[in-house]
């Protein structure tokens, strides 16, 4: 409760009051839960309302600012499993962005010999493209060129400049087979049997690293404890006496009403005697 007051405190002061509804609601609309992730973790989650269960609702994903899958939340692990390669399942917005020219200077991980060739010595622009892979979550990926879009598809490398290259990563892996991990090595391969494709077909997916499929859920209750339901008043059992009162009363009800009838019996037969 401590958390989400002092969470919601820290967003609605960057929220316009309107909003808050929307983008920073009162702890009252929420529910906690108690779920168990596949990476076996237990821990707490709330969900808008208590109609929504955990499984069915999307939580959102920071890094890539995208709703996870639904039922999928993030939990980092340092042994948390390598990113995988995952195919593109559909390409969504894109954007550009802006560079300054690269400093002259090699940065400390790379040698002078490959920065003077991929070096920018201009200013210059790329654009990036939203993607979501095959396993639902969302990254983006480096357009070849300012004017590529989807519909063009991957650009091919040209046979004699393929062949090259397939025989200088032969010769890599057979001089210095610690150069590439399995990983990256597997990927060059389908890359070089794809005829080098640009842009990748697949890319690393960081976010499978960390979300965690809820396998359990148990739910602990409202955020803030709702007051009990007041006790509904029952009637009391009757006693014997209060029934042998009745008992009586209808008694002597039905005698009265027995000797109307019988006075109304008697009035009509007197009638009809005259
Ligand atoms: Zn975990
Ligand atoms: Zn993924």
């Amino acid at each position: 409760m401590r958390e989400y007051r002092e969470f919601n405190a820290e967003r609605r002061s960057r929220i316009p009051a309107a909003l808050w509804p929307f983008w920073a609601p009162d702890p009252e609309t929420f529910c906690r839960w108690r779920v168990q992730l596949e990476c076996d973790c237990v821990t707490e989650i709330l969900t808008p309302g208590n109609e929504v269960l955990p499984v069915e609702q999307q939580w959102y994903d920071p890094v890539h600012q995208a709703p996870l899958p639904a039922g999928q939340v993030l939990c980092s692990h340092d042994n948390s499993p390598p990113a995988p390669y995952r195919d593109i399942a559909e390409w969504g917005e894109r954007r550009e962005v802006n560079f300054p020219a690269d400093a002259v200077e090699p940065p400390d991980w790379m040698d002078a010999e490959t920065w003077a060739v991929i070096r920018h010595d201009e200013p210059h622009t790329s654009a990036f493209w939203s993607v979501t892979l095959a396993c639902g979550h969302v990254t983006e990926v480096i357009a070849p060129d300012l004017e590529w879009k989807p519909a063009d598809g991957s650009q091919r490398a040209r046979a004699k400049s393929l062949r090259k290259m397939k025989a200088d990563f032969e010769e890599l892996w057979a001089s210095d087979p610690d150069a590439q991990a399995e990983r990256e090595r597997e990927h060059t391969r389908r890359m070089l049997a794809d005829g080098w494709p640009s842009p990748r077909p697949e890319h690393l997916c960081y976010t499978c690293s960390w979300a965690q499929w809820i396998v359990a859920y148990q739910r602990v209750g409202w955020l803030v404890p709702r007051k009990p339901e007041p006790e509904q008043k029952r009637p009391r059992p009757p006693s014997r006496k209060g029934l042998e009162r009745r008992l009586f009363q209808a008694e002597a009800e039905a005698e009265h009403l027995r000797k109307r009838l019988a006075e109304l019996d008697e009035g009509s037969a007197s009638a009809e005697a005259r």
